[in-house]
């Protein structure tokens, strides 16, 4: 049976863990949109709204948004039209009341998480990662000192953009922080999304290709089911 209702991909897993750059490939393959509550976060602090005033301190320190906050900014990115392609939520939920809030968001809409994949992966190479990850500041391709730098020193592959910007929060110290806020409030929502039977687990310690081939295989399987 062909699906009907927008596909909702949620991928879980610790800061580092490739959520970000895996959903960017994932969109331009199954024509998805990617919501990154982190994305939308930054960008409410750059426009200095009362939501990024709120969250900013927050977010330095590498701790959790107020759900509160969370749930009201990706509430509006929803409320967009193109949204209805189906969507790729990455860093969302993030606590067991995101989780919920969601699971009534879609149940009014006559809809539910389609498959929660979560990218599994080792602490310690989580901290490198993080701290040498940095973007395009043109096109915010990602790229990272160690493992993807552009095939010109300086230049970036997919726009031709020189400057390049680094996370406030990607530092090896804000980094632990993250990663201990995921283990105790992100973590359980593995438990959460295995009991509504939408569970898929992938190992992300791989290469960016070959955990975008395992990711491209589950999202094809689950959106034609
Ligand atoms: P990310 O870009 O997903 O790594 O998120 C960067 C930071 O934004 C996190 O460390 C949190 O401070 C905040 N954040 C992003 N998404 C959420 C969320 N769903 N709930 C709470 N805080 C969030």
């Amino acid at each position: 049976m062909v699906q009907t209702s927008p596909a909702v991909l949620i991928l879980l897993g610790p800061p580092g863990a490739g959520k970000g750059t895996q959903a960017r490939m994932l969109e331009e393959q199954f024509g998805l949109i990617q919501l990154s509550t982190g994305d939308l976060l930054r960008a409410a602090v750059a426009a200095g709204t009362a939501a990024g005033k709120a969250a900013k301190a927050v977010m330095e320190a590498g701790q959790l948004v107020s759900d509160e906050i969370v749930l009201a900014i990706l509430k509006e990115r929803l409320a967009q039209p193109d949204v209805t392609a189906g969507v790729i939520l990455d860093g969302f939920p993030r606590t067991d009341g995101q989780a919920s809030a969601l699971d009534a968001l879609l149940a009014d809409a006559g809809q539910k998480v389609t498959a929660a994949i979560s990218l599994e992966v080792d602490d310690e190479a989580m901290v490198a990662r993080v701290s040498g990850r940095y973007t395009c500041a043109k096109c915010g391709e990602g790229y990272h000192e160690e493992f993807k730098l552009p095939a010109t020193a300086g230049v970036c592959d997919k726009c031709g953009g020189t400057e390049f910007k680094r996370r406030a929060d990607d530092n090896a110290e804000t980094a632990r922080e993250r990663l201990k806020a995921y283990h105790a409030q992100t973590a359980p929502l593995i438990a959460h999304y295995a009991k509504a039977g939408v569970l898929e687990r992938i190992d992300a310690m791989g290469s960016i290709d070959d955990i975008a081939s395992g990711l491209g295989r589950i999202v094809a399987r689950v959106s034609a089911t």
